[in-house]
């Protein structure tokens, strides 16, 4: 009874926040440039002063989060894109010249960029700032108010995250929100103008049909499996070097870090000895190092365990890459002989398990990708331009990173987002702001064009101009 009764009060707020929000771009439509480079230049002062408690409080909230990854990613993410957004707002921001169709000469056609009025961002738990602030960094550069609901895994995070924003912003402008799956879906079944959802396919197809009700468009960025292909000309130290770290960061719980690794077969027993050396070398003991994050909840620490439990029952095995604390501290763990049937193999993993699987040759590594849902990254370790070619044409993919992972993702002028089953749409960059905009159409008719050629009575020169 309490939690409805709680639940009702959430949801209320929703409502009221939302109809407070589209009064307040009721009366200011369209914010001026300078407007938007002030509130910009705010949320990067306030970053940076809310930078420790913020990084303390996503640790907390994970039991342990590297807190130097928490501010290079969820801080300094964020900021570079305000700066990004700063330099080239004015830009993003002029409405275009068109040209006319040739009957139309001498009439004015141009597209102007519109805020959408009212964007509803919703965040997963991995990386609870880049996925609240980012969308709404670029929200505010396209002149929205934002509903934010975080997740409810990062309850420490949103109430650090609610007095720093509530610092720069009012509610009529940004709002944020906690709760878990209930408010979600009242969330989502906002008549929202746009929503930007962070999370996993299965809850983004939810939210797609709940948009759908009031046709609110969405930008979905989910996740899946990114391969990453390690091609014969490879150097194995610079690869095992950046899948160590890939799998390493956040521990895996990253929906770009490598999921699994194709390897040359001749290749595997040095690719894992070298990934073990470089794992070990920047983490030589997970358990002490207040660097090397732990699984984010029991329940995920489990579910590691389980997926090892299944691998190991249908043939594979297990290289650790170091002690774990039988807890929620898990080191990288190898796994070879790997089948497609296993769960590593079936499932998203977001966690520290690298599958490796042979692979021949980079035709064979096209039919294994493109034989599965599309996913969120691409990695490609070589030297050989062919082989980067082809897997840059051939193979559909959110991103690629070629010879490193996931540093696509940190660039501001790229969009960043999926494809297929990894999501759609992009809240960054250029893209971004035109996702968060509406293109207006716009056509002056000059007073002394002859329109009235083009109503009734219609005279031959119809025909003629068909012709
Ligand atoms: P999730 O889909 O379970 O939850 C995401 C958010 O949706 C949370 O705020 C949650 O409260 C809310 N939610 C859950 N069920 C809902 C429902 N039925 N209706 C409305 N809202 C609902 O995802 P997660 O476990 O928080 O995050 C992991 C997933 O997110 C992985 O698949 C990962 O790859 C993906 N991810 C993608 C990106 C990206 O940028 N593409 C970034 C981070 C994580």
């Amino acid at each position: 009874m309490t939690t409805a009764l709680l639940s009702d009060a959430a949801i209320d707020a929703l409502h009221r926040t939302l109809a407070l929000q589209r009064q307040a771009f009721q009366a200011a439509p369209f914010p001026s440039l300078a407007d938007r480079r002030r509130d910009l230049k705010a949320l990067r002062l306030a970053l940076q002063r809310w930078q420790d408690p913020l990084a303390r409080a996503m640790s907390e909230d994970f039991g342990r989060r590297s807190e130097s990854e928490c501010k290079m990613l969820d801080v300094l993410g964020p900021a570079l894109q305000i700066d990004h957004a700063l330099a080239h707002l004015r830009r993003w921001m002029r409405s275009e010249r068109r040209g006319v169709d040739w009957m139309f000469l001498g009439n004015r056609a141009r597209v102007v960029y519109q805020p959408k009025g009212v964007v509803g961002v919703i965040a997963a738990w991995n990386f609870p700032v880049v996925e609240s602030v980012g969308p709404l960094v670029t929200a505010i550069a396209a002149g929205n108010r934002v509903m934010i609901k975080m997740s409810e895994f990062s309850p420490r995070c949103t109430e650090v995250l609610r007095r720093m924003l509530a610092e720069v912003f009012a509610a009529d402008q940004v709002a944020v929100f906690d709760g878990g799956v209930e408010v979600g879906r009242a969330f989502a079944g906002l008549p929202l103008d746009h929503v930007v959802f962070t999370g996993s396919p299965a809850v983004g197809r939810e939210i797609m049909r709940a948009a759908s009700v009031n046709l609110t468009p969405v930008t979905l960025e989910l996740g899946g499996k990114s391969p990453a292909i390690v091609g014969r000309s490879a150097a194995m130290g610079t690869v095992a070097r950046s899948i160590a770290h890939g799998k390493l960061f956040n521990s895996g719980q990253a929906c770009v870090a490598p999921d699994y690794a194709l390897v040359p077969p001749e290749r595997i027993a040095e690719f894992v000895a070298a990934t073990v050396r470089e794992f070990q070398r920047m983490v030589p003991d997970p358990v002490q190092d207040p660097h090397y994050t732990s699984m984010a909840s029991e329940r995920h620490a489990d579910r590691v365990r389980e997926l090892l439990v299944d691998a190991v029952a249908k043939g594979a095995s297990v290289t650790s890459c170091g002690a774990g604390d039988g807890g929620r501290i898990i080191p990288l763990q190898i796994v070879t002989g790997v089948s497609p049937q296993m769960r590593i193999m079936q499932e998203e993993l977001f966690n520290p398990i690298l599958p490796v699987l042979a692979c021949d040759s980079i035709d064979e590594a096209v039919a294994f990708v493109t034989a599965r849902p599309r996913p969120l990254a691409l990695y490609y370790y070589g030297n050989d331009s062919g082989e980067a070619r082809r897997l840059t044409r051939d193979v559909p993919a959110g991103g690629m990173t070629i010879n490193d992972w996931a540093w696509h993702v940190f660039q501001c002028d790229l969009p960043f987002g999926g494809s297929g089953n990894s999501g759609m749409g992009s809240w960054r960059g250029p893209e971004g702001f035109r996702a968060l905009s509406h293109a207006k159409s716009v056509f002056t008719v000059r007073r002394w064009f002859p329109i009235h050629l083009f109503r009734p009575p219609y005279g031959s020169h119809i025909q003629q101009l068909i012709m």
